[in-house]
């Protein structure tokens, strides 16, 4: 599949009126989407069968994209010791986390309850790292109970919980230290981690003081160094630049008699959503692999939104077309409640048809369209100003809805959270079922007058 697609031509055409995506081209990039008889497919399946079956709004996901990915990363660094740890946030269905699973992934959370999730898919907790800024008592606990392989550790005061914890248990907590490289990752400012005035980390004067507190602390075990500088990164310099601070901070460690015997470069390798240019898993490889080799450490790596974005799609109704004097609104069935990426951090993603106008692209019904969700907040957009030639009763499919997307739903509105579907070849099954809507106030107590 993937070895067919081509690189880095825009896919785009930028009018007054607005933004033209070529869906016939954008799904050339996509390894699991394309068209067949105008008609649009996710692997061998066919999106009007899937919306038979399931209904709107579906999240679809494509298993063999997924595992393209993560074999992509696991190849790739093939010439030394690694472990590849899915970040769970990105995706965190039971069937996507089974799937890498399956295939050796280890994982990177950020809660007890991701911790729980990966436990459930079949994960295996020797295999996984505990990331995030605020953990609490309970997490740590039963995170050391589970057996994970480490605690990334963001400040001393952690530090000295996780030694409590483990005190406690009579156990050793093995731990690394998630250092603050101070680099620019070039990104969205929400999604750039790696400044100093960000809230991760610790920054990098003082981790060697840090460390040592913890060289010194009864029941931690020093394993490693890590970082994450930021995500949807497209070029592979700035995770050069942290590479470098941390392998300075490893020979410091060194010289000081503290050695360990992993560094974990987190994650953060963007994505094509619509005409970016990321680095692909092999050149980012081959951009550190020199470095790496040279310091022949074991090496995780934390990808969620590479692993799945573009396994993924959102599919949605057209519901209602409301053209007014400045601007035409199609009110779709999915909303930000849905998918809040646009709303969030501005992103741009695609929009496109399940059936290719008969007449072309640039027939006449082809007009600028907001493509909305039916939420009372002027935020609650999907897309603006794309051209498209719509009618009510129209399927769309929103690409690189993988990651980032059922994760960060919510149920503002009262609206259930959308049904989630995994497709491999020509088969199909559901992975999440559609949230009923008695569900939403099921756990809600009515006040009693005493
Ligand atoms: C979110 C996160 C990741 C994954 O980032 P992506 O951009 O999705 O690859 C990895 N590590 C940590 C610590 C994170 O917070």
């Amino acid at each position: 599949m993937s070895d067919s697609k081509v690189q880095a031509v825009s896919v785009t055409t930028a009018t007054e009126q607005g933004l033209y995506v070529d869906p016939v081209a954008l799904t050339a990039h996509l390894p699991a989407l394309g068209y067949s008889d105008e008609a649009l497919f996710i692997e061998k399946v066919s999106i009007s069968e899937l919306v038979a079956h399931y209904d709107t709004p579906c999240y679809v996901y494509s298993k063999q994209a997924i595992l393209e990915v993560y074999q992509d990363y696991s190849d790739s660094f093939a010439a030394i010791d690694h472990q590849i740890c899915y970040a769970v946030k990105a995706n965190s269905n039971l069937a996507v986390l089974g799937i890498l699973a399956q295939a050796g992934a280890g994982f990177d959370i950020v809660s007890r309850g991701e911790l729980m999730r990966v436990l459930a898919a079949g994960g295996k907790a020797s295999k996984v790292v505990f990331s995030g800024v605020g953990k609490t008592y309970d997490d740590i606990e039963y995170a050391l109970t589970q057996g994970i392989a480490c605690f990334n550790v963001e400040s001393d005061s952690e530090l000295m919980l996780i030694n409590e914890v483990a005190q406690k248990l009579d156990k050793r907590a093995p731990i690394s230290l998630r250092v603050n490289p101070d680099v620019d990752a070039k990104t969205h400012p929400y999604i750039s981690t790696g400044l100093k005035d960000n809230k991760f980390g610790i920054a990098h004067e003082q981790a060697l003081a840090v460390y040592k507190q913890a060289a010194g602390l009864s029941h931690i075990d020093i394993v490693g160094i890590d970082c994450h500088i930021g995500s949807q990164l497209t070029e592979v310099e700035p995770f050069i630049a942290a590479l470098d601070k941390v392998i300075e901070l490893i020979h410091s460690l060194k010289s000081k008699g503290i050695t360990l015997s992993h560094v974990d470069l987190g994650g953060g390798l963007g994505v094509r959503y619509i005409d970016e240019t990321p680095v692909s898993i092999g050149e980012f490889a081959n951009a550190l692999l020199p470095k790496l080799k040279e310091l022949g450490m074991t090496v995780f790596f934390e990808p969620g939104r590479s692993v799945v974005a573009n396994a993924g799609v959102l599919l949605t109704r057209v519901d209602v077309l409301k053209p007014t004097e400045h601007k035409n609104f199609a009110i779709v069935d999915a909303a930000m409640n849905d998918l809040i990426r646009p709303a969030l951090y501005q992103a741009e993603m695609a929009v496109i048809p399940n059936r290719l106008p008969s007449d072309g692209i640039n027939n006449d019904d082809t007009q600028p369209w907001d493509i909305v969700g039916a939420i009372c907040e002027t935020g609650d957009f999907l897309a603006k100003d794309r051209l498209l030639s719509l009618a009510t009763g129209d399927i769309l499919a929103i690409t690189g809805a993988g990651a980032y997307g059922f994760t960060m739903s919510s149920n503002y509105n009262s609206r259930g959270r959308a049904s989630e579907v995994m497709v491999s070849e020509d088969t199909h099954q559901l992975i999440r079922k559609r949230e009923s809507l008695e569900s939403l106030y099921a756990d809600e107590i009515l006040w009693q007058d005493k």
